[in-house]
């Protein structure tokens, strides 16, 4: 039976596209309880969403549409309302009796606070009461401070606070509650609709797991193994040693309360806890790069080290070009550039190698990379992102400073040894022995033929020397800082 009372209180979905441990949800259930309201779901299709179509936002639509599914099928709708923000909420308001209030999970940063300040100035000249909380992460980007005022710029010392904050708990939400609750109609804006199915026209990627019931499968078969071996597999991306669970937690399929509630309880039971604690710690970068980006809100652009502003980053759209394409010569930047490409997803360790190999081997500005990420990832994240090629690139939060340079070759022997990952991604090196898989170039004439890959036809030589290329970048970072 669904509610037919006039009063209604609105709960916006977003980037939380589950209908568990959901803080806007849980206290929208009570406050409809407590005021006698109805429980009314609602996603706002932005104009802008309708402008650029990248694999994210293949992933974000077909997650969406799962928790739609989901929601529908416990007859709780999520009405979808197009138009800019105040067009699609009067469209809201003139279709019920009596708006009360609004719950939703905030944003802190970029556009998303952006539309919530636009939002809150609507909902408070329409007397709507709004109700924001803090979902995508554990620790706020207010909630540490040095003891001196103002944010850490060092993640150790974040770290060691970091552990010190209680950890909010998961919140339950019973289902069946939410069908007596929820508002009656079943259509709200067929523009609405339309507008979002167009947008699932788009979506071509053939994405396996999508949705709140893939994520906790994914997350329990992570918690009842891998994790426990976490620390001495986490770095190796022929195994399935990390989790893979970013796109959830990006989109919201899954809460970071409850994948923490997880490992914590698997910290209790094992004696592994210097695995699982490793684990813990990967969460505490995630919100460690919130609150930089939040602190720093203008780091997509900027340096956030003013030591090394004004580098004269290279422009040479050829080797970019080989960069995305993998086709560099340099066999772990090539494989995990494809994987980029192929999956929208890649490796933590890879992420580092390539944006390493751009950023310093190239001498290309790390916005380009971070910039192309964006529209590859699945699980893209500003402020990950931001953080992941800011700290690559030595401009940012690493406390080792610029002499930091990948050497892509060491790399692939210490974390790729046998050639597996390669070997999956990039077909011409199938061949190739383990003794030249890391540096094909090192292979004879007769080698090459033997193993069917021709070096300047089937498979490029390596396109810079690692060597010479370190010391330009080395050079470069030096007069650039004494400058500053
Ligand atoms: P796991 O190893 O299982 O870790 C668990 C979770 O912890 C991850 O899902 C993620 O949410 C978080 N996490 C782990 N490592 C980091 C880290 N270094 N920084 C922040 N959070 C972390 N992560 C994104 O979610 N989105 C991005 O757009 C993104 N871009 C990156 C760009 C660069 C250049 C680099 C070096 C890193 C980037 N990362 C990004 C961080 C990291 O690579 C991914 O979070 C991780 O690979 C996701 O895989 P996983 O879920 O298996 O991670």
């Amino acid at each position: 039976m669904s509610n037919t009372k006039d009063a209604v209180v609105a709960v916006w979905f977003r980037s939380d596209l589950r209908l568990q441990d959901h803080p806007a949800l849980y206290h929208a259930m009570q406050y409809a309880k407590e005021n006698d309201c109805a429980l009314l779901f609602f996603f706002h299709v932005h104009p802008a969403l309708s402008k650029t179509f990248t694999k994210r936002h293949d992933y974000f639509f077909r997650s969406l549409a799962a928790v739609r599914k989901t929601a529908a099928d416990l007859k709780c709708p999520v009405h979808v309302v197009s138009g800019e923000l105040e067009e699609a909420f009067a469209t809201i308001q003139s279709s019920v009796k009596s708006w009360q209030a609004v719950f939703y999970n905030k944003d802190d940063v970029g556009f998303g606070k952006q539309r919530d300040e636009k939002a809150e100035a609507w909902f408070s000249k329409q007397s709507i009461k709004s109700h924001t909380f803090e979902d995508s992460h554990l620790v706020g980007p207010y909630d540490i401070e040095k003891k001196s005022g103002g944010p850490y710029l060092v993640f150790s010392s974040y770290l060691k606070a970091w552990r010190d904050i209680d950890k909010p708990v998961p919140l339950s939400i019973e289902e069946e509650e939410l069908e007596s609750l929820a508002w009656r109609k079943t259509t709200l804006d067929t523009e609405g609709e339309k507008v979002l199915g167009d947008l699932l026209g788009k979506c071509e990627m053939p994405w396996k797991h999508t949705g709140e019931d893939a994520a906790r499968k994914r997350m329990r078969a992570f918690m009842n193994k891998a994790i426990t071996g976490y620390h001495e597999k986490r770095d190796f991306p022929a195994i399935a040693g990390t989790s893979r669970l970013s796109p959830y937690l990006k989109n919201g399929v899954l809460s970071i309360r409850t994948l923490h509630h997880e490992a914590l309880r698997v910290l209790e039971k094992t004696s592994a806890t210097k695995q699982v604690d490793t684990y813990i710690q990967e969460l505490a970068w995630r919100d460690f790069y919130y609150m930089v980006h939040v602190h720093h809100p203008d780091s997509k652009d900027n340096e956030i080290d003013a030591n090394y502003r004004g580098i004269p980053w290279t422009t040479n759209e050829e080797w970019l070009d080989r960069w995305k394409t993998g086709t560099t010569g340099f066999p772990i930047v090539d494989a995990a550039m494809r994987q980029l490409e192929k999956t929208g997803w890649m490796h933590n360790r890879l992420r580092m190698v390539v944006a390493s190999f751009l950023t310093k081997d190239l001498l290309i500005d790390w916005r380009v990379g971070e910039r192309f990420f964006e529209e590859s990832l699945i699980d893209y994240d500003a402020s990950s992102n931001i953080g992941g090629w800011q700290w690559a690139a030595s401009t940012g939060t690493d406390a080792v400073p610029y002499f930091r340079v990948f050497n892509p070759t060491r790399q692939s022997e210490r974390f790729d040894d046998e050639g597996d990952f390669i070997r999956a991604y990039v077909p011409e090196l199938k061949n190739v022995s383990n003794a030249h898989i890391h540096a094909p170039e090192t292979m004879s004439e007769e080698e090459q033929q033997e193993a069917g890959c021709i070096l300047g036809k089937d498979y490029p030589k390596p396109m810079v020397d690692h060597k010479a290329r370190r010391h330009i970048v080395l050079d470069t970072f030096k007069q650039v800082k004494e400058k500053n």
